[in-house]
């Protein structure tokens, strides 16, 4: 499920944070109710799998529609999909 970061300020503009989950992406709730200043952004999710081939723990992080991987199998590709990104989008 979609995540965002949701962030205000109080009265001595000390920023609180609060990570929300939602199912519409485009989720932009009506912000003044949060004071002056408050923004909400997008908030990576992110996706830890282990390599099949040694101790190494890849991980997928999306924003949106967007994927990146650290594996190898990722840089490796013109069209940046691994084998990882493939099975999430599955
Ligand atoms: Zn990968």
């Amino acid at each position: 499920m979609p995540l965002f970061r949701l962030v205000n300020f109080n009265k001595m503009g000390v920023p609180r944070i609060r990570i929300i989950k939602n199912d519409d992406p485009n989720y932009s709730p009506d912000l003044s109710q949060f004071g002056k200043g408050a923004f909400i952004e997008p908030y990576p999710e992110e996706f830890e799998f282990k390599s099949s081939s040694s101790d190494q723990i890849y991980k997928v992080t999306k924003v949106k529609d967007n994927y990146k991987c650290n594996c190898p199998g990722y840089y490796r590709s013109y069209s940046r999909e691994c084998k990882h990104i493939k099975s999430l989008k599955k």
